[in-house]
């Protein structure tokens, strides 16, 4: 048995390595035909390129904004977001003068709020120096700028020659060499991915280079069902030859924790008690959300026991969260700085997360119905 074993194992890590060896074959190949593979690219992408905000009239404050919110956050999403942020706040100047509590409302719904407030840092930054900075370095100094966003924001819009390797550029890349190696998760596979995509960056427009592998992984080399038969590259890629693109990337499943949480529903006279984040908290500064049963100094076992309005699943990072909401009676002692009462016609003014902001119009109407 144990011979077998070692048997096995010593054939498992030979088809390892053979199998290796020839992904790099393959990437060889690939970065050998580079300027096949660029003109392919770049002669699809002048066409069939998406009409977008930050591409039909660019400036390097659109391209950052968009970055950011484009983080974790799809483009339909993000169209009507962008253009209210345009309106009120059109420069870093604009970004930087604002009240936090501005920035924030404007980005209510977007989620992730660390996003918006680096973003407002990184335009007090920006906004202070002398003169502008162009490379992927400096940028990366900023706050909430990693490798893939400064890769992005210098190569746009100061032709620097960073490759973006985002989950859409591993995806793409993978299927191209039909590389099986498993990965534990998106950023080894990103750092892994990122030599072959400088490889095939080209010096002249790098920027419509990264934004070509963006267009192509966002509108045809999908997760599930790529558009093969139509796609532009198809000709250079290992894994639609072998008829299993979605075999690629091998990435482990990401590792849910489940959670629940219990909240209340205090309603006085019109008014709804709401907790506020504190200004300093990680990922929910000065954002308003309906109380957990603790945050009210409720207990949560007789909490549970009343009117059950509303259950809600939510996903936050890691952790897949059950809220249960009950309507519970308003607490009489005095209440810690961060409860609050609010009007309920004056709800519209504060900002909210995203869930809150739908599930307490849900519940609202459901009660005044
Ligand atoms: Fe993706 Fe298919 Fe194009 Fe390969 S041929 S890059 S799998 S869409």
């Amino acid at each position: 048995m144990a011979t077998n074993n070692a048997g096995s194992t010593k054939g498992f890590c030979f088809a390892a390595t053979v199998f290796s060896a020839l992904c790099a074959v393959v990437a060889k190949t690939l970065i050998e035909r580079r300027t096949e593979f660029q003109h392919a690219l770049r002669a699809w992408y002048r066409t069939h390129a998406r009409s977008l905000p930050w591409r039909d009239e660019p400036s390097l404050y659109k391209t950052v904004v968009s970055e950011f919110m484009l983080q974790q956050t799809q483009v339909k999403t993000v169209l009507p977001y962008l253009a209210r942020w345009l309106a009120e706040l059109p420069d870093f100047p604009a970004l930087a003068a604002a009240p936090e509590a501005r920035v924030l409302k404007l980005w209510e719904g977007l989620g992730y709020y660390s996003r918006a407030r680096n973003l407002h840092r990184l335009a007090q930054q920006v906004a202070a120096w002398p003169t502008m900075k162009r490379t992927p370095e400096a940028w990366r100094e900023l706050p909430g700028v990693g490798p893939y966003t400064s890769a992005a924001i210098t190569s746009i819009s100061f032709g620097a020659p960073a490759a973006c390797v985002d989950g859409n550029v591993v995806r793409i890349l993978a299927r191209l060499t039909a590389d099986a190696t498993d990965f534990r998760d998106s950023a080894s596979a990103s750092k892994s991915f990122t030599p072959l995509a400088e490889a095939l960056l080209p010096a002249a427009s790098p920027g419509d280079h990264n934004q070509a592998m963006m267009e192509l992984g966002a509108t045809v080399c999908f997760r599930h069902n790529p558009l093969c038969l139509t796609c532009p590259v198809q000709a250079f890629c290992a894994a639609a030859r072998r008829g299993e693109p979605e075999a690629f990337p091998r990435l482990a499943a990401k590792q849910m924790e489940q959670r629940s949480v219990t909240r209340v529903w205090c309603e006085h006279e019109g008014n709804l008690l709401l907790h506020r984040s504190a200004a300093g908290a990680r990922r929910f500064a000065n954002i308003h959300e309906l109380p957990t049963a603790e945050q009210a100094a409720l207990d949560p076992t007789r909490v549970a026991r009343g009117e059950l309005l509303a259950k809600k699943r939510r996903g936050i990072t890691r952790f897949q969260i059950t809220e249960s909401i009950y309507a519970a009676a308003a607490p009489r002692r005095p209440l810690p700085a961060e409860l609050v009462w609010v009007s309920l016609a004056e709800l519209a003014s504060l900002t909210l997360s995203g869930p809150h902001r739908r599930w307490v119009a849900e519940i609202a109407a459901k009660r005044n119905a």
